[in-house]
């Protein structure tokens, strides 16, 4: 890992420029959820603690460049002084003068980047004048670092630069999951589409043992191998796909995992009529919303002969219960394992995270990414400009 962390950085006395996400969800006016606020703490205590003044830099929704006094970070204010248990100091428009009259120990947030178009074009221009702001920059959003923004990647290339403790923790429990993993891994791949998730199915073929795939993708699959799958979510178009991702798989010794049996409904919604079928037997007027009991046991087996679980992507309409039967005993088995220290576990993905925290079995995992998008472009194998230029 060719980054620096806070511990190769002398704090004291300096003004340190931390890249944060607070995107938080608000409602008429109040954070609904700040635990994304929670995770930056440490990061920011570490710096006041070591003598430092901490300049927080951050992005609210999507004003593309433009000033929406609706999406100014000063609503977040009053949840982040909470969080931190300190005064945040607010500032907005030209951030230079009042910056300097802050003294070492004081916390400011700067007004939303996206403000400012150069932000989302990565300018030169305007991540110098970010910089000028500060001696040291870190960066703790690794949920942004899928984007070469100023603040996220041509800042790092003109300040002495690392990774805060939050990144850290990140980078460190993807690289144990799929950098240098203890095998066998097995990835579980879920979720609604084929389509969304191709380029994580090819990576995740290339580098685990078993690939568990679930969720509506797995009906496309199925229908590559000729089975009809009736009524069920499936990308017809994707049944070439989604076939030459298995013989890939087979030549490279993954073994992938379909559903063998299948539940199934005629409606899409809560309490819907249903039943378990063998996953050829879909009737034409129904569709297919969760894998069987069959399937779950198959899957625990492989979950019990591993050491690394990847998973993202729930296995049915988990939204919908009782369809979220096969994702709860997925996560209930894949928690017990790793309370037990048998498997080390690491999920993320939006709805994943959900269904993890929905089953009670989140805690139990070695780690929780809730960065969504750049978790998932990891997860694909590539190149992270936020991360790449903390290594330049
Ligand atoms: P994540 O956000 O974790 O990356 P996705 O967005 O890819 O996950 O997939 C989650 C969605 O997939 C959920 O809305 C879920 O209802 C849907 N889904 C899973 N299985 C099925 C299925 N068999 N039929 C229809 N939708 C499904
Ligand atoms: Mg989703």
């Amino acid at each position: 890992m060719g980054w620096k962390t806070l511990d190769d950085m002398d704090l004291n006395g300096k003004t340190v420029l931390i890249r944060v996400d607070i995107n938080v969800p608000v409602e008429d006016g109040q954070v609904t959820d700040d635990t994304r606020i929670q995770r930056i703490v440490p990061t920011v205590h570490e710096v006041l603690d070591r003598g430092g003044k901490a300049v927080l830099m951050a992005h609210f929704g999507r004003p593309k460049g433009q000033v929406v006094p609706e999406m100014s970070l000063s609503q977040i204010v009053p949840a982040v002084e909470k969080c931190l248990a300190r005064t945040v100091h607010f500032i907005d428009g030209e951030y230079g003068a009042r910056l300097g009259e802050l003294e070492m120990g004081s916390v400011a947030l700067l007004e939303n980047l996206r403000f400012n178009p150069g932000e989302e074009k990565n300018d030169e221009g305007f991540a110098s004048r970010l910089a000028s702001l500060g001696d040291l920059y870190v960066n703790d959003a690794f949920s942004a670092a899928h984007r070469a923004h100023a603040s996220t990647e041509a800042i790092a290339r003109l300040l002495p630069s690392c990774a805060g403790r939050l990144m850290q923790a990140e980078l460190s429990a993807l690289e144990t999951a799929l950098g240098t993993p203890k095998r066998p891994v097995v990835a579980v791949v879920g979720g609604a589409k084929v389509s969304t998730k191709l380029e994580l199915l090819s990576n995740l073929v290339e580098k685990t043992d078993h690939l568990v795939i679930g969720g509506g993708m797995a009906n496309t699959f199925l229908a590559a191998q000729g089975i009809d799958v009736g009524k069920s979510l499936a990308e017809h178009d994707m049944t070439d796909t989604a076939s030459e991702i298995i013989s890939k798989a087979k030549s490279v010794g993954c073994t992938i995992h379909l559903p063998s049996d299948v539940v199934v409904a005629r409606e899409f919604k809560a309490g819907a009529a249903n039943e378990t079928v063998a996953a050829d037997a879909c009737p034409a007027d129904a569709m297919i919303l969760d894998a069987g009991p069959e399937t779950v046991a198959n899957l625990e087996g492989v979950f019990d002969t591993s050491e690394t679980l990847i998973w993202n992507g729930p296995l049915g309409a988990f939204e919908i219960p009782p369809f979220d039967a096969a994702t709860n005993a997925a996560a209930a088995k894949a928690a017990e394992l790793t309370k037990a220290g048998k498997l080390i576990s690491v999920a993320g993905g939006g709805d994943t995270v959900a269904a993890l925290n929905v089953s009670g079995a989140a805690e139990a995992f070695t780690y929780i990414s809730t960065a969504g998008g750049a978790f998932l472009e990891w997860m694909e194998g590539k190149t992270l400009p936020g991360v790449a230029a903390l290594e330049g």
